[in-house]
C-alpha cells in the first residue's frame, strides 16, 4: 500500500496460460487427442476438455460407460458454472448478491448446498476462507479484465471489510434460500467451487460404473481410484518460479490435491506480487505463501484448505491442517522454503520432492 493511500499504478498480468498450467497440476495420462474415445490399457478411454470456471475442465475416464459419463459429468459442471459464477447476470450468487440486505433469494440445490459448505469452511479456517469476501475480490480487481493497475485506499478497505463477515448469512433450509442482510454484501463461491464440480462430477462418474478416472478442474485434481493398471495416478506440484519445473511429483489413489496460489494471478508493483487470495480478515492480498497444496479425501476439503492456507501462511498453515487427520499439505513460503505437513506423506502413495528454491 502507498502512503497515504494514495493510488499507485501497477503492472497487472493475467496470463492466459493460467488455462494450460492447470494441465500441470492434472494426472499424467496417455496423450489422447482433445476429446474423443479410443482403447488404451486395453479398455475403452474417454476424455474431455472444456474452459469453465474461469479455468480449464479435464475429464478422463476408463470403462464401459466411459464414453456417456465424461460428456454427462463435463455437462454437470457447465450447469454448476451458470449457477456459481457471480459475474453471470441470473446465475444463483449474481442474484443472491443483487437482493443483499433486500431480501432471501431461492437458489438450486447444489447452490445451497456449497454456499453451506462453504460456512463450514469458513467456521474451520476461523475466517481466512470466507465465502463473502466478494466485495473485497471487486475492489481489488486482481485477475479481472477491469483492472485498471491501481490499489485501493486503507479507506475503501475499511469500507469494504466491514461487509464481509460469513456468519452473517442467513440460510434457510426448508425454503431453501440464502440471504445477505447487509446492502453491499456479495459472496464468492470462486475459492471452493472447482473442489465441489470436481467431487459431482466424480459422484456422477461412480454412479454410471466408472471405477477409474481422472477429474481436473483448473488446480484441482481428483484421481477417482487408481490408474487402469493399478498403479497411482501421478500429479505435479508446480515450482512457482519456474513453469518447466516441478518441486515435487505426488503419487496418489482416490484422493484429491489442489493448489492454490497468487503465482499465476496477481498484480505486480516494484517487483512485489499481489496474489488474487485475499486476507479477508484485514482485507489485504494474502503474501505469505506462494502456492499451497492440499492433500484430502474431499476436493471441496482439498479446495478450501489450499486457499485458506494461503491466507494463513506457512506456521499457522501447517497447524490447521495437522489438526485435521485427513488433509495434508506441501506449502511454498515466500522465500522458497518447502513445509510438508505431518500426514503428507501418509496420505499420498508416493512423494518425490526436489527442493525448494
Ligand atoms: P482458489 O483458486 O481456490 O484459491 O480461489 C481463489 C478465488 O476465491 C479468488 O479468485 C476469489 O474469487 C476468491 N477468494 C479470494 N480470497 C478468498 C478468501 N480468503 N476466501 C474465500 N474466497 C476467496
Ligand atoms: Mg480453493
Amino acid at each position: 500500500m502507498t502512503p497515504g493511500g494514495k493510488k499507485k499504478r501497477m503492472t497487472f498480468f493475467f496470463r492466459p496460460v493460467l488455462l494450460w498450467m492447470a494441465l500441470i497440476f492434472s494426472l499424467t495420462l496417455l496423450c489422447l487427442p482433445a476429446g474423443g474415445c479410443g482403447i488404451g490399457k486395453g479398455q475403452v478411454e474417454c476424455r474431455e476438455d472444456a474452459v469453465l470456471m474461469d479455468t480449464l475442465v479435464s475429464i478422463k475416464a476408463y470403462g464401459e460407460g466411459a464414453s456417456a459419463a465424461v460428456g454427462e459429468a463435463m455437462e454437470m459442471i457447465r450447469k454448476m458454472d451458470s449457477l456459481f459464477d457471480r459475474y453471470r447476470e441470473g446465475s444463483d450468487v449474481w442474484r443472491v448478491n443483487e437482493m443483499a440486505g433486500v431480501g432471501p433469494v431461492l437458489v438450486d440445490d447444489l447452490t445451497f448446498q456449497l454456499v453451506e459448505e462453504g460456512l463450514f469452511y469458513g467456521e474451520l479456517t476461523g475466517g481466512a476462507l470466507d465465502i463473502t469476501v466478494g466485495p473485497l475480490v471487486d475492489l481489488w480487481q486482481i485477475g479481472r479484465e477491469g483492472n485498471d493497475g491501481g490499489i485501493p485506499t486503507p479507506n475503501e478497505i475499511e469500507k469494504r471489510l466491514s461487509t464481509v463477515g460469513y456468519w452473517k448469512v442467513v440460510l434457510d433450509g426448508n425454503k431453501r434460500t440464502v440471504f445477505l442482510p447487509e446492502k453491499g454484501m456479495s459472496l464468492d463461491l470462486g475459492a471452493v467451487a472447482k473442489g465441489f464440480a470436481s467431487r459431482r462430477a466424480a459422484e456422477l462418474l461412480r454412479e454410471r460404473g466408472v471405477r477409474s478416472a481422472s477429474i481436473a478442474v483448473g488446480g484441482n485434481v481428483y484421481a477417482l481410484g487408481a490408474r487402469p493398471d493399478g498403479k497411482p495416478w501421478q500429479v505435479g506440484v508446480k515450482d512457482p518460479w519456474s513453469k518447466d519445473r516441478l518441486v515435487a511429483k505426488l503419487k496418489v489413489t482416490g484422493r484429491a490435491v489442489d493448489t492454490a496460489g497468487g503465482y499465476e494471478r496477481f498484480l505486480e508493483v516494484g517487483g512485489l506480487r499481489f496474489s488474487h487470495i485475499i486476507d479477508p480478515r484485514c482485507g489485504q492480498p494474502a503474501s505469505k505463501v506462494v502456492s499451497a497444496t492440499v492433500v484430502a479425501d474431499d476436493p471441496v476439503r482439498a479446495d478450501a484448505l489450499a486457499t485458506a492456507v494461503c491466507v494463513l501462511g506457512g506456521e499457522d498453515g501447517l497447524a490447521l491442517l495437522d489438526s485435521l487427520p485427513d488433509a495434508a499439505g506441501l506449502i511454498i513460503t515466500g522465500d522458497g522454503k518447502v513445509l510438508l505437513s505431518s500426514r503428507f506423506s501418509a496420505l499420498l502413495e508416493d512423494v518425490q520432492l526436489s527442493g525448494g528454491r
